[in-house]
Formats: structure tokens, C-alpha cells, sequence
């Protein structure tokens, strides 16, 4: 068996490893010794793909492979995973929440729905209300689900009997699931964002499907805020937008594939500049802190699956030579302007860390 089965290439290792931090999948273990376990084995599949790859320590590659961990549970794994990846890339560290609930729901045999929210201290009414609205998004969440569980049976796999009796012998023949897992990317001072990744799957595909929603809140007196709250002319804001992704999508990915020793940084080029393109809608998924504006991409908008999650972070002073701000951003860019560390310098502490991950 092991000499027809060909080593996984270098960059799905590498990729596959970075997804995990280095460190074992499951987010309670964490070990940090692993090894590469294909979810649907390797006898079955015959192909090395990021999608199924997960990076385990050897007792859970163990216990993976004796059926103690199932392959459902894997998927769980893998796409909470994706939830975080490149979450910790140069993002501020928001406060915790106090707590950490969860909403699920088994809305038939096959199907199953989950979603996990925070909750945060209550110190008065704004917070309280906070929480209120934090808890409605996941209600809202899992009414989606049971609203197309109900009305279109939309997770319902429309397979073949072939299809159908391959998947039985990888014992995921008929899971459907949808989680909404949370981060919260900054709370305090007056700033609450928080980022969600709702992850889909359905029977028979390959890998999870993942998409951010987030949510920002002005604390007090609190109100949400959107998109054009940021700029009074909402087409010179996604002109800007645009032309700062697209140059840093451009710059992630193209140190990406250099990183996997391939060369092809034009290949992407058309489906960033469309999935980056001007329009507002294209920059949904932002989350507020006090330094930056911070852009989302989900996999598939900007790059192929296996980039992931795409962040692209803005900060408020660059933002402002582009566009006229409203408040409290225009006093957040000022403030930044005259504590900031001068650009030249942080640039070159960027590549020199660029540097050290090659
Ligand atoms: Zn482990």
C-alpha cells in the first residue's frame, strides 16, 4: 500500500499545518506535536487535498483512526478551524467575553444546526442590550436554517445510489450541518465587532463552505453600524476600499504561492480585482477597531478555497487621505496620526516577519 501511495506535496502540508497553528485540531487539545490525518481515508480517496487533510497530535490520530473521533466530528474540527484561520494576523486582541453559550438544534436525523455566542459582562443597560442583540443574530442564524429545512428542504442531498453508497462507506452519508461559530475582533472603547463564520455542509461535498457575517456596535448609546456609516459618499469609500484590497490580496496571495515554491501570481489576478472589485457590497464583511478598518473575504470571493479567510486591515489614518470620514472615525484616523508609530517602520518590521515565516 505505501509504495503506491505518493508523499503529500510540501505546500498542502504546509498549509494544511498553518490552518492548525501547528498544534493538534482539536481546539481542546492542542497538543503540539502532530501529524497529517486524511478525514476520509486515504484508501478510499487516493488524492491529498487540503479540504480533507487535518492536522492531529498522535493519540487523536489514533483515536481518529480506531472510529473514536468520527469523521462528522472531524468535519466539525476542520471547519471551526477555518473559522480562526489567519484570525491572530496582525489583528488587536479584543476583550473575552464573560461567557460563551451555545444554541443547537437537531432539525431532523441528518440535519443539525448550531450556534455559538457570546456574552459579555453586564456593567449596564448597554451592555444588557448588547447581549440582547448578540443573542437575536444567533437566533436569527438557526431560524434561517429551520426556515430552509422547512420550506425547501435545501440540505436535503440529491445524490445517486452510487454516490449514496460510496458515502455510507465513509459513514457521512446523510450529514447535513450549518454552525455559526464567533470571534470577537475588538470590544472596548465604545467599539464592539464581532465576526461570525457560518460554515455549511451537505452531504456528499467535498469540504465545508464557509462565509463571514459580521456584526458591529457603536456601546453607548448603542446602535448597529453599517458599511456607509463610515463615509457619506458610499462610492469613493468602495473605490478606495477596493484599490487598498486588491493591492494587499494581490501581496498575500502572490507571498503565498512564492511561500509554496509555485509560480504562478498572475493566475489569481482576475479573481481578485472582480471578488475586490468597487462596489459596496464586496466589503460586507468589515469589522471596526480603534486603529483599522478591517475587510473579510470568505474563501472562494478573492482565491481559491484553500486560502481561506482573507483579512485585509486598513488603518483609519491611510483611509482618511482617500475619503472624507465620518466620526467617531475622522477623530479615530487623528488620534492614530499622532501616536502612531511613522509607516516606514512598521513596513519594514512586516517584512522582516515575512522573512522569518519563509
Ligand atoms: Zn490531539
Amino acid at each position: 500500500m505505501s509504495q503506491n501511495r505518493p508523499p503529500i506535496p510540501k505546500a498542502i502540508q504546509r498549509a494544511v499545518l498553518i490552518e492548525a497553528g501547528h498544534r493538534c485540531a482539536i481546539h481542546t487539545c492542542r497538543y503540539t506535536n502532530v501529524e497529517i490525518h486524511h478525514i476520509c481515508p486515504w484508501e478510499q480517496c487516493q488524492e491529498h487535498r487540503f479540504e480533507n487533510l487535518i492536522a492531529l497530535c498522535p493519540n487523536c490520530h489514533d483515536r481518529a483512526d480506531k472510529g473514536e473521533i468520527d469523521r462528522k466530528s472531524l468535519l466539525f474540527y476542520k471547519a471551526r478551524l477555518m473559522s480562526l484561520f489567519d484570525a491572530d494576523l496582525g489583528l488587536p486582541k479584543g476583550a473575552d467575553a464573560s461567557k460563551s453559550h451555545e444554541l443547537r438544534e437537531d432539525l431532523d436525523d441528518t440535519y443539525h444546526v448550531q450556534a455559538e455566542y457570546p456574552e459579555f459582562d453586564s456593567v449596564d443597560d448597554s451592555v444588557d442590550e448588547l447581549n440582547a442583540l448578540i443573542r437575536a443574530e444567533a437566533i436569527s442564524f438557526i431560524q434561517a436554517c429551520r426556515k430552509s429545512a422547512h420550506l425547501d428542504g435545501k440540505f436535503s442531498p440529491i445524490l445517486d445510489e452510487s454516490e449514496r453508497a460510496d458515502l455510507r462507506e465513509f459513514d457521512i452519508e446523510n450529514e447535513n450541518f450549518d454552525y455559526m461559530f464567533y470571534e470577537i475582533v475588538h470590544f472596548g472603547d465604545n467599539l464592539l465587532s464581532i465576526r461570525n463564520t457560518c460554515s455549511t455542509y451537505r452531504a456528499g461535498a467535498a469540504h465545508p463552505n464557509h462565509v463571514a457575517s459580521t456584526f458591529n456596535y457603536q456601546i453607548k448609546p448603542t446602535f448597529k453600524f453599517e458599511l456607509e456609516d463610515i463615509c457619506d459618499d458610499s462610492d469613493a469609500l468602495a473605490s478606495a476600499l477596493s484599490e487598498f484590497c486588491i493591492n494587499e490580496i494581490k501581496r498575500q496571495v502572490t507571498h503565498d504561492t512564492d511561500a509554496a515554491g509555485d509560480d504562478n501570481e498572475f493566475v489569481f489576478t482576475d479573481w481578485i480585482e472582480n471578488g475586490a472589485g468597487p462596489e459596496p457590497t464586496k466589503f460586507k464583511s468589515f469589522s471596526l477597531t480603534t486603529d483599522s478598518l478591517i475587510i473579510t473575504f470568505s474563501p472562494y470571493s478573492v482565491a481559491p478555497y484553500a486560502f481561506g479567510f482573507i483579512h485585509v486591515k486598513i488603518p483609519w489614518r491611510d483611509l482618511a487621505k482617500a475619503v472624507s470620514l465620518r466620526e467617531p472615525f475622522r477623530t479615530l484616523a487623528s488620534n492614530a496620526t499622532t501616536s502612531a508609530v511613522p509607516k516606514s517602520d512598521k513596513k519594514s518590521k512586516r517584512s522582516k516577519k515575512s522573512e522569518q515565516a519563509k
